[in-house]
């Protein structure tokens, strides 16, 4: 009797390669957050798909358009949901009305968070705080989600500079899209 081979045609994913929450219409979820803040960056919504938006425009994938540019912010933690570390990816809208909950620039490093969308995938995103946030060295230190990024886009890490900065205050979360 043979035993079956375990084979796989999909390389394993780089160990710092980790899932990326991205809610749809209805779905809701608990996160305790590890990052003390946002990671906000650029990017261009192709009509099919997201590409990074570059420091440098002249590398814009598909050129850069003001008009297809879209703000995302991005904080590590656990998934209660899916039981895993991960990235959670916000809108301007959750970032900011999470980011007006906390004192002035405080750590969101230990938060519990419910981060939900409602009806449609098109719906709002909204970001609450829940319970009693964990002591910091009780948590993994937060991780850069550059890696992970790289590998949702469908991209080979590029040593072009994305256009991202450290999000501590709702008014550094940009009003548009
Ligand atoms: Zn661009």
């Amino acid at each position: 009797m043979s035993l079956p081979l375990n084979r796989s045609n999909v390389p394993p994913r780089p160990k710092d390669v980790l899932w990326i929450e991205r809610l749809k219409g209805t779905e809701s979820l608990r996160f305790t957050c590890y990052s003390k803040s946002f990671w906000g960056l650029w990017t261009h919504w192709s009509g099919s798909r997201t590409v990074p938006c570059f420091e440098n425009h002249d590398h814009c994938i598909g050129g850069h358009d003001e008009a297809t540019m879209r703000w995302k912010g991005y904080l590590h933690g656990w998934s209660q949901r899916k039981n895993r570390v991960c990235f959670c990816e916000f809108t301007p809208g959750a970032a900011r009305e999470l980011l007006e909950q906390v004192p002035d620039r405080q750590s969101l490093r230990g938060l519990h968070l419910i981060v939900s969308r409602t009806k449609t995938s098109k719906g709002r995103l909204h970001c609450s705080i829940d319970g009693v946030p964990l002591h910091a060295s009780r948590i993994p230190p937060e991780a850069d989600p550059m890696a992970s990024l790289w590998h949702m886009w469908e991209l080979d890490p590029m040593s072009h500079l994305v256009n991202r900065s450290l999000v501590t205050a709702p008014e550094l979360v940009p009003m548009a899209s």
